[in-house]
């Protein structure tokens, strides 16, 4: 393989100067750095940077792999072959040991022009950005010609099997790259680092395609190079799902804990193919979010009897290859409660009737709370309060009414909606205002709650605690709390600060 790393940084800027800085603070985090020269603006630049290169000495030791792909293969070189060939010539001069060279090119090119960039070690490579081909021994045989010193397939996979197809067939020799790609297959790249000859590109500083992971997070989120055969997988399905805070969460917490585990954000769209991967996969456990915490159901050998009365399931455990599913998403709401008043004949308005709302008012109505449920849709709201035995509530009922607790559950007020509230101010009659959603932290209804003198719980807490919960099923052991509220809150911040100002 290129070298003993397991992560090589991409170096991908249009500008010298950018690509100078970013190949010196990625030669601090990895000593292997693939230098995507076609980035740069023009011919100019990209020997204005290759006599940089030349001339410093902080590539020494290390592997430096220089690629100057053309157009007509996905790169954005526009010269021509014989003048992307010079410049991969001085790559080499300027000290790179290793050059990437696309099929495109080298197949069409004359062997002596070929023969100038010996002193070079060659990675011969195809990319199919549209879908991974039928037969991939005809591509690898292809890209064996002329003897290169390694090969690499790159190709979009749109279901985790396909991923795992070109997967194993990397596996069955040591001198091939192979690179699933899209966000489908974002897992499956990085967990074919728990293989002995595991390999991940990663941009050295943003991503620049979708499903790709930084430098940065690979080491620091997912703890890429201490990947082993016996890692633990876990990880949350969902679609949308590349927001979701839970692999920050869970990790920080696996590390915490120093447990060889990593949790993985998986787009899932075909639940079908998700669940034939658990088995290949190794994947011990995983949380499910919209939409799909309702249709995992059919697919569990065993549901907890609360979670089947919610009708949605959030945590899934694999025991001995079966699934057993749960649900945690009442925690944090009951013991935010609890906490802070006595449910047991407390009167909680919940706002919403969705997937969250079922989940707290069944579980409230289990500690013997008296649920109101008020919803934009009567017919949703009188069927909830039916099962759970409690009282559907028209909006314009609220101002006349008083409850211990009102939880939100609507993503009413939710980013990029923050100026909405789900209540205005003379409706909140009540002791304690819980609002489920989290971003932004504190939201326009706790706002209105406050200036009312009215105690209120961000949907934050809720978030931790239903984590921590699944966390403790996953590993029997006690939550590492405080770790995983750092790790969120830091992430909250880090986007809100990255927010234009409204
Ligand atoms: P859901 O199943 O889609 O339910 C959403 C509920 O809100 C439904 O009753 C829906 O009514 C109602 N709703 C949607 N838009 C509305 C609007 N503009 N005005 C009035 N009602 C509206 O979603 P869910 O899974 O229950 O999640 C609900 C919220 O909980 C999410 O927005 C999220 O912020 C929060 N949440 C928080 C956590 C956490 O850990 N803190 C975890 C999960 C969810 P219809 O049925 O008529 O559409």
């Amino acid at each position: 393989m290129l070298s003993t790393d397991k992560l090589c940084a991409v170096v991908a800027v249009p500008d010298v100067k950018s690509m100078q800085v970013q190949v010196v603070r990625a030669l601090r985090k990895t000593s292997t750095v693939e230098l995507r020269l076609d980035w740069l603006a023009g011919d100019a630049e990209i020997t204005e940077f290759l006599l940089w290169l030349g001339k410093t000495s902080i590539g020494k030791g290390a592997t430096l792999l220089a690629t100057c792909r053309r157009r007509t293969a996905g790169g954005k070189y526009e010269g021509s072959i014989p003048t992307q060939i010079a410049h991969l010539e001085r790559a080499i001069e300027a000290g790179c040991n290793w050059y990437d060279l696309e099929v495109e090119s080298s197949s069409v090119c004359r062997p002596e022009l070929l023969h100038i960039l010996r002193r070079g070690r060659r990675l011969a490579s195809a990319h199919f950005f549209d879908k991974l081909p039928g037969n991939l021994k005809a591509v690898a045989s292809a890209l064996d010609r002329n003897r290169p010193a390694a090969i690499k397939i790159a190709a979009q996979c749109d279901s985790l099997a396909e991923a795992r197809r070109l997967s194993s067939f990397a596996q069955a020799r040591n001198d091939l790259i192979a690179i699933p790609m899209g966000e489908i297959a974002a897992p499956a790249r990085i967990l074919a680092l728990r293989e002995r000859h595991g390999f991940a590109y990663a941009p050295a500083e943003a991503a620049t395609a979708p499903g790709q992971t930084s430098l940065d997070e690979m080491q620091s989120v997912y703890r890429a190079e201490k990947l082993n055969r016996s890692t633990l997988v876990y990880g949350v399905i969902g679609d949308p799902i590349s927001h979701s805070l839970s692999p920050r969460m869970h990790n920080a917490a696996f590390a915490s804990g120093r447990i060889d585990a990593v949790y993985l954000p998986f787009l899932v769209r075909d639940l079908k193919d998700f669940v034939g991967s658990i088995k290949p996969l190794r994947i011990a456990g995983f949380s499910v979010t919209i939409p799909h915490k309702e249709r995992i159901l059919k697919y569990l050998d065993v549901c907890d009897p609360l979670a089947e009365a919610i009708g949605a399931v959030n945590t899934v455990v694999v025991r001995r290859g079966k699934l057993h599913g749960y649900n945690t998403d009442y925690v944090g709401i009951l013991r935010s409660l609890e906490r802070r008043i006595r449910l047991r004949g407390s009167r909680v308005l919940i706002l919403g009737a969705g997937g969250v709302a079922r989940a707290v008012a069944f579980a409230l109505a289990e500690a013997g709370a008296a649920v109101c449920i008020c919803a934009r849709r009567p017919v949703k709201a009188n069927e909830l309060a039916r099962v759970t035995r409690g009282t559907a509530m028209p909006r314009s009922a609220l101002c006349k009414e008083f409850f211990d607790a009102i939880v939100n559950a609507t993503p009413v007020g939710m980013h990029p909606n923050s100026d909405e509230s789900p209540l205005d101010g003379p409706e909140l009659n009540c002791r304690l205002v819980f609002d489920t959603i989290y971003r932004p932290r504190i939201t326009r209804l706790l706002q209105l709650a406050t200036r009312r003198g009215i105690e209120t719980v961000p949907g934050v807490e809720m978030f931790i605690s239903q984590g921590a919960a699944q966390w403790e099923m996953w590993t029997q052991k006690r939550a590492p709390v405080k770790v995983m509220q750092r790790a969120v809150l830091l992430a909250l911040e880090h986007e809100e600060e990255k927010r234009p100002a409204r």
